[in-house]
């Protein structure tokens, strides 16, 4: 990125928390309801089916960013995110940094993942970017092409090597609250383990669990 474009992106991210319309880009929902979205990102893969029986478990629902090669080789796991009762959205087609893209390569890639996603959203589809990574150019991207980028509030920082432990602690220091999106991660067995953890601190606060559409609706 040159140096206009840092600038654009220091604006932005000033202009973002109070400015932008929420249809662009979102962080949370309202706080007014005691539901948070948990958030799981770059699946589906062989141990999506065992993240569905653990939030079954728990009685949890959640949101899937879902990586389109990903749906390729894993149709059957996708399809059971939304017959299990999750929200399943695009987080790219192949988890490249979308920033670097020119507007009709992250069109095309924005199109190819949703047209293999198992069932096309009534709403305002979600899109979660690869890494968060957000400029100017893709928000106006996305917005335009009828997405609503969704980023998070609360890292569980699952995707550093911190175990169940340390995801359990994590989210405890910083207690969801009304409204938080949780970044997840597919894949990772700490993470499966830790949602007794998650379940357990949400219901200490009387907290339940939404579709990050549905937390999003009001
Ligand atoms: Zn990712």
């Amino acid at each position: 990125m040159n140096d206009g474009g840092h600038v654009a992106l220091r604006a932005l991210k000033r202009l973002s928390a109070e400015l932008l319309p929420t249809s662009w880009l979102v962080r949370h929902g309202p706080s007014d309801r005691p539901l948070v979205a948990l958030t799981f990102d770059d699946g589906p893969d062989a141990h999506t089916l065992a993240l569905l029986d653990a939030l079954d478990a728990h009685r949890l629902v959640a949101t899937f960013f879902v990586v389109g090669r990903q749906v390729e080789r894993f149709p059957e796991a996708a399809r059971a995110i939304v017959e299990r009762g999750h929200e399943i959205a695009s987080h790219s087609w192949a988890h490249d940094r979308v920033g670097t893209l020119s507007v009709a390569a992250h069109a095309r890639d924005l199109a190819r993942v949703q047209a293999i996603l198992p069932r096309a959203s009534r709403r305002r589809p979600l899109y979660r970017p690869p890494w968060g990574d957000v400029t100017p150019r893709t928000l106006a991207t996305t917005a335009a092409l009828g997405y609503t980028t969704a980023l998070w509030s609360l890292d569980s920082l699952d995707h550093r090597p911190i175990g169940r432990e340390g995801i359990a602690r994590q989210l405890a220091s910083h207690r969801p609250r009304p409204g938080d999106v949780v970044l997840l991660h597919e894949g990772e067995a700490e993470t499966r383990a830790a949602l007794a953890d998650v379940a357990a601190l949400l219901a200490a606060d009387g907290l339940g669990t939404a579709q990050m559409s549905d937390l999003l609706g009001g």
